[in-house]
């Protein structure tokens, strides 16, 4: 069967987001990093297409985002979703606007619908305007972001600043009429795009109901929700699966190079629990051999239990390296590290990685050389294990440094 399901994603960790949704809501998801070859196939309901693009050079957000679409077709897709953040993380200039322009040109697109909504994380569409735990977008820490500082919260002017299109609104009690009286809005509608009110999931999959026609769907993960049902009602897509645990039997190693607070707690939960190695910057400075000594040290403790090797145990760490080698230095000598040693343990037969933090996670899977994540069993809120298929197969979970509970490491583990 053919892919039905084509997800444009302007980052990393929103793909790995909206991959998880649809996964839940019963697709085969399969995400890939950058845009595959074009003989490349892959079996699944949904592929999801993770691109660097939300903070790139416009041109390039547009070509690549073109490039995966134009994959996404040749592999069948019927329905493509252009996935930005739930914070709308764009500038004047896109890259947002300009990408939903060309993509909605190419597919000869109708009203496309604007829904950034994701309730389950404080983030709703109301009257139009993007709230981020009630209170307008522009008035939430997003304002003071480094690379995309938010100047408005009105969808519809955010979105008229840098796109070529024409804006209306869908109003909450429009949703709140259901399926039809939002088919029969976007059927009226004259507009490019439509901003959708929702303030909660079942606003979302009323909203997804109704898009069954629509080629080009944007918004956060949460404009996913209803849109399996609709391929399942059409009868194009045979059943709704329960997503699997990833099929791993070997050894597991947890890599942790988030500073962020749930991080450290998450380490500190887990080194009381099994073996852990904290990697200190002046030995990687200092010893050449350092990675193969890490590399050691894990197999040497890992026969029956897995191990933790990690960047942060305290901000008094992190502070003083963070001085001494300049923050930038610092953490891509943690991540080339961690990376390296991750590539070792592969080699030596561990098959299960879990992966704490953004940049972190990006680092060590194109080190592992991972092209292909097939989304399995969701850990915590938007983290699913992923498998990786090849010679032989490996388990990766990637969290971001914030995201899960105390407990997230063992937790995980425990699922396998
Ligand atoms: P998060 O998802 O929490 O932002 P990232 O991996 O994206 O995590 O970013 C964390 C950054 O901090 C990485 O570049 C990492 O190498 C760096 N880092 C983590 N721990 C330390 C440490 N002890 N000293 C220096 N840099 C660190």
């Amino acid at each position: 069967m053919s892919v039905l399901i084509g997800v444009i994603a302007d980052d990393f960790t929103g793909a790995t987001d909206i991959a998880n949704t649809l996964s839940k809501e019963g697709m085969r998801v399969v995400q890939v990093i950058g845009v595959p070859e074009p003989d490349a196939t892959v079996d699944a309901d949904a592929v999801v297409v993770a691109l660097k693009s939300r903070t790139a050079p416009l041109q390039d957000a547009i070509s690549w985002s073109m490039d995966a679409l134009e994959w996404l077709l040749a592999a069948g897709a019927q329905q493509i979703i252009f996935k930005y953040c739930s914070t709308f993380d764009s500038t004047p200039q896109g890259n947002i606007g300009p990408v939903a322009d060309a993509l909605r040109d190419r597919l000869s697109a109708g009203p496309t619908v604007i829904c950034p909504a994701f309730p389950e994380n404080g983030r709703t569409v109301e009257g139009g305007h993007l709230m981020v735990n009630g209170v307008p977008l522009h008035e939430s820490p997003m304002r003071d972001h480094p690379l995309t500082p938010m100047w408005d919260s009105d969808l519809s002017a955010l979105m008229s600043a840098q796109s070529q299109g024409d804006v209306d609104l869908i109003p909450l009690d429009t949703v709140r009429a259901g399926r039809d009286a939002i088919e029969t809005a976007l059927a009226e509608t004259a507009a490019d795009y439509v901003v959708v009110d929702a303030v909660s999931v079942d606003d979302l999959r009323a909203i997804g109901r109704a898009l069954s026609d629509a080629k080009l769907v944007t918004g956060g993960s949460g404009i996913s929700v209803g849109l399996p049902q609709n391929f399942l009602d059409a009868g194009q897509l045979s059943a709704l699966h329960a997503p699997q645990a990833p099929k791993v039997t070997g050894r597991q190693v947890i890599l942790a190079g988030s500073a962020s607070v749930a991080t450290q707690g998450q380490v500190a939960y887990a080194a009381a629990r099994m073996p852990a190695f904290e990697v200190e910057l002046d030995r990687i400075a200092q010893e050449p051999d350092y990675a193969e000594q890490i590399a050691r040290w894990a197999w040497d403790h890992s026969a029956a239990a897995p191990v933790m090797i990690y960047g942060t145990s305290s901000n008094d760490v992190l502070r003083r390296n963070q001085e001494k080698y300049g923050a930038a230095r610092a953490g891509e000598m943690l991540e080339t590290t961690l990376s390296d040693v991750a590539v070792r343990l592969a080699a030596q037969g561990f098959d299960t990685f879990v992966v704490a933090g953004g940049e972190t996670s990006g680092a060590v899977v194109s080190a592992l050389n991972v092209s292909t994540l097939r989304i399995c069993t969701e850990i915590a809120p938007g983290v699913p294990w992923c498998e990786v298929e090849g010679a032989r197969t490996q388990a990766i979970a990637l969290k971001s440094g914030n995201f899960g509970a105390e407990s997230f490491f063992l937790d995980a583990l425990e699922m396998l």
